[in-house]
């Protein structure tokens, strides 16, 4: 159960129900900033009958809570400006890892050039083997951050462990968390008490429960700036890398108010498929796409075989450009224009 306060609900008022509530069985989690406490199993309002600053409750049906349509209808924020969310699509471009000066001041220098106002690359990178490319650390993130500066971009990249948070919080707008810390469950619960926007990417074994409910982790800390980001499910197929799962695109946004973007390039795993992909994906109405691009992808120290190059980046721009009407959303809205 959903419990609502009034405005006048003190802390000391809120904490003896919560007591009450407690000796009869029931935990209750306050929701930082939102003036609203989850009470876990409790069905029977009653029980909150002697709390006259309960103003209402509301019981969700599904195991995830926070992130359901039942409980707000929309989630809609703004970056530096911009807007994200349900009523939009943004596109975010980048390497999969910076590597050096040259490739990500032109990587930047190319996306700005084609107006694209978020700029992706991963200086922690979470690799299968110990001994492949894992990223520059620091140095990368501060070569990311003064690229995305000098050309007026956005950052976004991924936060693996937590004792790196406040340094990647430095450098970055947007804290992406990759498939494999979707279920690192105390990270999220962290990232709940931070204002930054969180880009939570779906496990790659995750059903949507559960990647509903790891939204739900972030969202019960306080932070409402949760995206969603679908990233190719494993099969039982060895010929794709993953399998995009766009049909997960309209099913999420059926059950939650979350934004939910695409990345094509981890869900096929293959540069070929990526424009087809990213399409599908916008056209089934994805909040926005992550694709990962390179200068030169051969000589990519990661995810070599599924970025695309700058050419192959702006045929798909104008491909899009196309599907404005289908869309039916803003890309990469700038607040100005909307108020
Ligand atoms: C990435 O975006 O480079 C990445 C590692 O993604 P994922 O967590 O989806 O594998
Ligand atoms: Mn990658």
């Amino acid at each position: 159960m959903i419990v609502f306060f009034t405005h006048t609900a003190t802390h000391a008022q809120i904490a003896e129900m919560q007591l009450h509530l407690k000796q009869l069985g029931f935990d209750s989690q306050l929701v930082p900033g939102q003036n609203i406490c989850l009470v876990h199993k409790l069905k029977d309002e009653q029980l909150l009958a002697n709390f006259p600053f309960v103003s209402h409750t509301q019981i969700i049906s599904s195991s995830y809570q926070l992130a359901s349509n039942a409980y707000k209808t929309e989630t809609n924020f703004q970056v530096n400006g911009i807007q994200i969310g349900t009523h939009f699509a943004n596109i975010i471009a980048g390497p999969c890892s910076v590597e050096n000066e040259k490739q990500i001041f032109e990587t930047a220098a190319f996306l700005a050039k084609n107006n694209i106002k978020f700029i992706r690359g991963g200086a922690y990178k979470p690799r299968t083997s110990p001994y492949s490319f894992r990223g520059l650390g620091k140095d990368g993130l501060k070569l990311l951050h003064e690229a995305a500066k000098t050309y007026q971009l956005n950052v976004v990249t991924e936060l693996m462990d937590l004792s790196l948070l406040d340094e990647v919080a430095q450098y970055t707008d947007i804290i992406q968390i990759g498939s494999r810390n979707m279920a690192n469950f105390y990270l999220l619960g962290e990232l709940g008490k931070i204002n930054l926007p969180i880009l939570l990417k779906r496990g790659m074994q995750a059903n949507v429960n559960e990647f509903l409910l790891a939204a739900d982790y972030i969202l019960s800390g306080g932070n409402e700036k949760v995206i969603l980001c679908e990233r190719g499910i494993r099969s039982f197929d060895p010929m794709s890398r993953n399998v995009m799962d766009v049909g997960v695109i309209p099913l999420i946004q059926s059950l939650s108010h979350l934004p939910i973007m695409a990345d094509p390039s981890h869900g096929t795993g293959d540069a070929k498929f990526v424009n087809a992909l990213a399409k599908a994906s916008l056209v089934a109405g994805a909040n926005g796409l992550m694709v990962e691009i390179h200068p030169n992808p051969k000589l990519a120290l990661s995810d070599a075989n599924q970025a695309l190059t700058f050419e192959a980046f702006e045929q798909l721009l104008s491909d899009i450009e196309l599907l404005k009407p289908t869309i039916q959303k803003p890309i990469d809205a700038t607040y100005s224009i909307l108020v």
